[in-house]
């Protein structure tokens, strides 16, 4: 059955082709949450590839400190981390200011920090719902709006403003059993996004979304352990294959591009065409 991208038709083709310049993020400082593990850590990884220093956010310590060690090469800009749960309004307005007393300043936020949550639609609990949704897109919402206060002191200041990125996910597009919460939190985001494109944009702020398709990762090898799963999400892929993080590069950096001026509230499709179908 052919399904309709609803409401991102084209924009996608924004970065389409896109090759980023050597050093496109040079003397850039970006923050991602949720740059310890999976995702993340390959967004985390692809800016400082870009030239950026980077500030990654996770809860769990040892994790941040692992990571942190495997992102840290001679050849790379600076990277630091710090303990965050985004749910948590003084943890977040605490590690905003962390990332800027440690970097000086901050041009890209990553809202990247996230977690699944299946749950037949009839036996979800408020509780569970309140939960997905407090990280997914409650914490974003923290997370933002102090990047955004910050970015728009810097604007004041005559230093430009700033590139805000949520990771939402395909399924804010396309209906799926037993992801309400999960579908919602990811389309909430999107909303969040164009509203404050359009607030921001005044101050240099630019806001978009970036909706990764079913991607692999170490931290949840579980995703991929059933075979039937994989084998049907696979073939209704017409790139036949699930993404790695690797395959969010080239978006990533470009919606952090300084020089992407023009492209903000809008919403980035990395699925290997998943949802054309
Ligand atoms: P992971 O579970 O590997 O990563 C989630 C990250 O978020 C971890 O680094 C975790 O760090 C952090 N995190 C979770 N809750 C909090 C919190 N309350 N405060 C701070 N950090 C938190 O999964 P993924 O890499 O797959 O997910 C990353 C993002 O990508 C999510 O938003 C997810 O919805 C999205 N996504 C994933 C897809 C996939 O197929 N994998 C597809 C589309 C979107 P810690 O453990 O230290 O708290």
């Amino acid at each position: 059955m052919p399904r309709r991208r609803v409401g991102t038709t084209g924009v996608a083709a924004g970065c389409r082709g896109y090759a980023a310049p050597v050093g496109a993020l040079s003397g850039r400082v970006a923050v991602v949450t949720g740059g310890n593990g999976g995702i993340g850590f390959g967004l985390a990884a692809a800016l400082l590839d870009a030239g950026a220093a980077v500030d990654i956010w996770g809860r769990d310590e040892a994790k941040t400190a692992a990571a942190l060690e495997r992102l840290r090469r001679p050849d790379r800009p600076r990277v630091t981390g710090r303990r965050c749960d985004v749910t948590d309004e003084p943890d977040v307005e605490a590690a905003f200011a962390g990332a800027v007393a440690e970097h000086g300043e901050v041009h890209v936020t990553v809202a990247n920090a996230g977690r699944g949550g299946l749950a037949p639609f009839v036996d979800t609990t408020l509780a569970e719902w309140r939960e997905l949704v407090a990280t997914n897109l409650d914490g974003v919402f923290l997370t933002f709006r102090e990047a955004a206060r910050h970015m728009k002191e810097r604007h004041a200041d005559g230093r430009g403003g700033g590139a805000l990125v949520a990771i939402s996910s395909i399924a804010a597009i396309h209906g799926a059993p037993r992801h309400a919460a999960y579908s919602a939190s990811k389309a909430g985001l999107l909303g969040l996004v164009r509203s404050a494109a359009v607030e921001l944009a005044r101050y240099g702020v630019r806001a978009n979304a970036l909706l990764p398709g079913w991607t692999i990762i170490d931290t949840h090898p579980e995703m991929r352990e059933d075979p039937a799963f994989v084998e049907v999400t696979t073939r209704r892929t017409p790139a036949r294959r699930w993404a790695t993080p690797d395959d969010l590069r080239q978006a990533i950096v470009f919606l952090a591009d300084p020089g992407a001026t023009f492209h903000t509230g809008d919403t980035v499709v990395v699925d290997g065409g998943y949802t054309i179908q």
